[in-house]
């Protein structure tokens, strides 16, 4: 075997009110399916039925979303089933419908209602289970539909979010890299380079531009690239590094101070740079990329935890998962 095949995604759409017009855009990309359920919440599609309703779906699933026993609960209905599945929400009900479709065998495509992390097109879901959030390696989708007007509708704080998920692939390529120096632990430079490439193409914007087209359309693609890179990594290496151990930490041992993942990360991620990588110029530059876009403010008012924190949660972030970061040479 020469070269590594890999599953892409049939097609990628985002424009305004496209929502309506799910049926066409299928049909376009010469997709025929027998039938066609939308999961979703029940809230979520009750702000957008108008558009919804402009397509044809044989059933309508409502969940929660995120976890575990509710996806089973769902596979038990749609065991026997042929039909593609739509996902449209946000990263709890995507994550939910890729760990469903994967283990039914079925087709999915997701329509993300905000851009608050990578969750639109990866091959890793994160559910929870006995109070604890898991992992888990799925398929990727058959198609990422974005409707630019839905992601308008969305609160400031998910779109931060989704742009620190981004930025943080900056530290997950880095302590990749150390790995492969360190530990002679393989690596994939293409998938290194999506992932930097996706992280660098939001690095100029500033906080005006959160809701302009041309920064939802970078993020979005930016975002289905760090998928893009993952698929080729194989895992979340490419995407996830130091910062994400500490994310998950915070998450699985201090989750009544837990908060938004990107959110998290991104706090992770500086405080990382200033203190172990002590890459000091970087650390600048990076703050003044927080401040200009609007994340130092979210940070501020959503994580509760100070500097000196970090050393508090580095032993547990190591606990996590077996992935070789910068934490491994404190
Ligand atoms: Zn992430």
């Amino acid at each position: 075997m020469y070269y590594n095949t890999i599953h892409i995604p049939a097609f990628i759409e985002a424009g305004e009110g496209i929502l309506q017009d799910l049926d066409s855009l299928l049909e376009e990309s010469h997709l025929f399916f027998p039938e066609k359920v939308l999961v979703t919440q029940e809230n979520l599609y009750d702000i957008f039925k108008d558009k919804l309703s402009g397509n044809v779906f044989s059933d309508i699933i409502f969940c929660k979303g995120g976890e575990l026993d509710e996806a089973n609960e769902i596979i038990g209905r749609l065991r026997d089933s042929e039909a593609v599945l739509m996902a449209f929400g946000g990263g709890s009900v995507l994550d939910l419908v890729k760990y469903v479709a994967t283990r039914i065998n079925n087709p999915y495509l997701t329509v993300p209602s905000t851009l608050s992390n990578d969750a639109i097109y990866s091959s890793v879901a994160r559910l929870t289970a006995n109070m604890k959030k898991r992992s888990f390696t799925v398929q990727p989708p058959l198609g990422v539909i974005l409707d630019l007007s839905v992601i308008k509708m969305s609160p400031r704080e998910l779109i931060l979010a989704g742009a620190g998920d981004l930025i943080t692939n900056l530290s997950a390529v880095k302590d990749w890299t150390l790995a492969h120096e360190n530990n002679r632990e393989s690596m994939n430079e293409l998938a290194c380079i999506l992932s930097k490439q996706a992280a660098i193409s939001i690095w100029n914007y500033t906080e005006d531009e959160l809701f302009s087209d041309n920064f939802l359309l970078d993020l979005f693609h930016g975002l289905v690239t760090s998928g893009l890179s993952m698929t080729i990594a194989g895992s979340s290496r490419s995407c996830s590094g130091s910062e994400h151990l500490v994310s998950h930490a915070i998450d699985e041992y201090f989750s009544e101070k837990a908060t938004m993942h990107g959110i998290q990360a991104a706090w992770a991620f500086l405080e990382i740079e200033r203190q172990i990588r002590k890459d000091a110029e970087f650390a600048d530059r990076l703050q003044e990329f927080y401040d200009r876009i609007g994340l130092s403010k979210v940070i501020a008012d959503m994580i509760p935890w100070k500097s000196e924190d970090l050393q508090e949660l580095i032993p547990y972030a190591k606990r996590i998962r077996k992935r070789y970061t910068v934490l491994n040479t404190v």
